[in-house]
């Protein structure tokens, strides 16, 4: 077949567009931090960019080559943009380290990456240290005088690098080319996405070590958005108080976060001023959380649903014009899902023979999906992740557990190895674990299966109440009475203290499981 080719500019979509067109054209917008040193530091679009001319200066003098990893250990700050910028603009790729993690993993994952520089947050520059060729990063920036113009860099050179939070196994590299965030900008900025604008304050909860803070820093730019940056202090009341003094209109992050804040407000009778809406993802947004953001403080809630390996953003939740008419308790059903694909995500749901299941909104099956950010490949692996769908080759395996419904709405009910898998039939972990949650008494819950001698698999529950508050056994089991078929209703609840998170917030069942493992269930015998 022969073709006619358009005759269009093929301009490279580069990370270096971004910072040069907020510049140009939001210069004045600011990028507010609160800093690790405290204080609280204010910036703009037009700086940023200058900065992060002049650490693209100070890496040529470094010697730092291009494709070589720089790696940060960072909370969201303006220097981290700077660098997100200055190291990808110039064409070598900025690797985010997540600085809650262990010493151990650290250092595993920067030698797995082989990172040739590493910056990282120090309030003050030692005296003397032990640490060799440390540099000051103001003091390395200011030898510098930004006269500097970008490369003109193939769309589809690697930008940046982010590690998987690994709860199985070691952590694995989703390498992010110019192009995937290019892309992945414009798809997140979309009305029926992040809906971000130049009239937007941004507030990234989500720290920018947690796959690039969910695209915000480029999204931003794209947009000529304002930025605040909230630093380490992501406790309630440091949080509400930028919220506040910074008129924030938009923020995102996991579940965890908006508890304390949430908790914080409630207890000092506080409301915002200015904010209207958050994206809330990265695990299940608990329906009592929505609620209590919606009702009571009148805060649109747009639950997404993303991973490490799909830059994260693969789907969020907003109604369809044909939705306005539903009764709220089935408006809030979809509010409630994990939402529609955006432009550039392609999903279906599988069998384990790799059959696509309709999506009739009960069929659950292995959520798959491809795009243009979606990662083919693991940084340096030869083997493909990549499974057939109806024999068609192409699609990444999330291990994620999903339904979709007619609409396109999808909604997640386990990864695939936290379903609970009783005599056959599959039990989701996250539609208890919501139940619980809105008793009134607990703060936290995560359910788990434990062994069992007739049915392979049956629900545990384990929970923390809300602090001073004491709750039975009894109790919590009954207030499932109702409201889910009585076989799925857990066997057992244990009380605890504490649940274990990952270092970006999210329960870790595999250390739960294995703190579980020898639980006799009352049902056992
Ligand atoms: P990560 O790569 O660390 O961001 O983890 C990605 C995983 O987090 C997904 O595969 C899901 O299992 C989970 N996840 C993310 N967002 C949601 C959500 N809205 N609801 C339920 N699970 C989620």
């Amino acid at each position: 077949m022969t073709v006619l080719m358009g005759q269009m500019m093929n301009m490279p979509l580069t990370v270096s567009s971004l910072i040069r067109h907020a510049a140009r054209h939001a210069g004045d917008v600011e990028i507010v931090s609160r800093r690790c040193e405290g204080d609280i530091h204010r910036s703009n679009w037009a700086e940023v960019h200058e900065r992060a001319r002049q650490l693209a200066q100070a890496l040529e003098a470094l010697a730092v080559r291009p494709g070589e990893r720089v790696a940060t250990l960072a909370w969201n700050g303006h220097r981290h943009v700077e660098i997100y910028y200055g190291v990808s603009g110039s064409g070598r790729i900025c690797h985010t380290i997540n600085p809650r993690l262990f010493p151990e993993q650290i250092e595993w994952i920067a030698n797995d990456a082989e990172d040739a520089v590493l910056m990282g947050h120090r309030g003050e520059m030692p005296a003397s240290t032990s640490v060799p060729d440390l540099l000051c990063f103001d003091d390395l920036l200011a030898r510098h005088d930004g006269r500097y113009d970008w490369p003109e860099l193939d769309e589809q050179t690697a930008a940046t690098l982010c590690y998987t939070s690994g709860t199985t196994g070691n952590p694995k590299g989703a390498l992010y080319s110019h192009r995937s965030i290019v892309l992945h900008s414009y798809g997140a900025a979309l009305p029926d996405a992040m809906n971000c604008s130049t009239r937007d304050v941004i507030l990234p909860i989500v720290p920018m070590f947690h796959v690039n803070a969910w695209g915000l820093p480029y999204t931003a730019a794209m947009t000529g958005a304002k930025l605040v940056m909230p630093g380490p202090f992501l406790d309630g009341a440091s949080l509400y108080d930028l919220f506040e003094s910074e008129k924030v209109t938009f923020s995102a992050g996991v579940p965890t976060v908006w508890l304390g804040l949430l908790n914080h407000m409630k207890a000092n009778g506080l409301k915002f001023s200015t904010f209207k809406r958050t994206v809330i993802g990265g695990s299940a947004c608990p329906p009592a959380m929505m609620k209590s953001l919606q009702q009571d403080y009148g805060i649109e809630v747009i639950h997404a649903w993303g991973m490490t390996e799909l830059s994260p953003l693969g789907t969020l939740s907003k109604l369809q014009s044909k939705h306005e008419g539903l009764p709220a308790e089935r408006k809030q059903r979809l509010l409630q899902s994990q939402g529609r694909v955006i432009f550039g995500i392609d999903m279906a749901i599988i069998d384990d023979e790799g059959r696509s299941l309709p999506w009739d909104g009960t069929s659950a099956g292995n959520l798959v999906v491809r795009g243009p950010w979606v990662i083919s490949s693991y940084f340096k692996s030869k083997d493909s992740p990549l499974v057939s769908v109806d024999g068609e080759p192409g699609w990444f395996p999330t291990g994620d557990v999903a339904a979709i419904d007619a609409d396109g709405f999808m909604f997640i009910t386990d990864r695939s190895k936290d379903v609970i898998k009783s005599g056959g039939e599959w039990i989701s972990s996250i539609e208890l674990e919501n139940i619980a949650i809105a008793h009134p008494s607990v703060h936290e819950a995560a359910v788990i299966a434990c062994r069992h001698p007739k049915w392979d698999e049956r629900p545990l529950l384990v929970v923390v109440p809300k602090p001073g508050a004491t709750v039975s056994r009894e109790e919590l089991l009954r207030f499932f009475d109702g409201k889910i078929a009585k076989w799925q209703i857990p066997d057992d609840v244990a009380i605890v203290a504490e649940l274990p998170h990952t270092a970006t917030g999210k329960l870790q069942k595999l250390r739960l499981r294995e703190q579980f493992r020898d639980h006799v269930l009352p049902t056992a015998g």
